[in-house]
């Protein structure tokens, strides 16, 4: 089975990925199990998909070997989709999650329960040799809570909830069932099918 190495620096993101696509039978490896370094990328599109495919061109091009790259953030209605592509560096790109979280919660401080549904987004982009890209969405729907909790997961998660419970109080599995990460390398794994040969 070819391997797909996933063109993020983010361990996190690494972590979940490999998680989801193990038993769909596929396997994932890092860059930097693979000693490549992805340097750093302008991710100046202004779609989760136009960055999923800056990263994963990137990577392609220096690797030359089957990549995937997740491009994917936090939308809330009350703020009209934002942070969206902006989650990574929202209140700016040294601040802590604590400190976005925080920030988060103030802006939303007089929005009421009703009126704080969120979703998560993923763009994957996978590209298979020069010819083949093969590009997917996932989506989370849920809510931005009140106040953070839960001790696992990454970023927004503490403060992102389905049926009342936030991401980071879910294990991982739990959290790749519902994830707008599952959904969109779900749809991955059945874009691939058509490949399933070669890899
Ligand atoms: P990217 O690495 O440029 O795609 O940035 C993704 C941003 O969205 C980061 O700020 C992440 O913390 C946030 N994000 C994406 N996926 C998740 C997730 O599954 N849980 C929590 N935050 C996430």
């Amino acid at each position: 089975m070819m391997e797909l190495m996933i063109a993020t620096g983010n361990s996190h993101k690494v972590e979940e990925i490999g998680r989801i696509l193990a038993p769909l039978g596929m396997t994932a490896v890092s860059a930097k199990e693979k000693g490549i370094d992805l340097g750093d990328v302008v991710e100046d599109g202004d779609t989760f998909a136009a960055n999923a495919y800056i990263k994963a061109k990137h990577a392609y091009d220096l690797c030359r070997q089957p990549v995937i790259a997740d491009d994917s953030g936090l939308c809330v209605d009350a703020l009209g989709g934002r942070p969206g592509v902006y989650s990574a560096r929202y209140g700016g790109e040294d601040s802590t999650y604590i400190e976005k979280i925080s920030l988060l919660l103030k802006e939303l401080k007089d929005v009421p329960e009703e009126d704080r549904g969120a979703h998560f987004s993923c763009a994957v982009c996978c590209i298979l040799d020069d010819d083949t890209v093969i590009e997917v969405e996932g989506r989370c729907e849920g809510k931005i809570a009140l106040a953070p909790s839960g001790e696992g997961g990454f970023g927004y998660d503490p403060v992102f909830t389905v049926n009342g419970v936030s991401f980071a109080q879910l294990s991982g599995e739990e959290k790749d069932k519902y994830s707008h990460r599952g959904n969109a390398l779900r749809k991955l794994r059945e874009a691939l099918l058509p490949y399933s040969a070669i890899l």
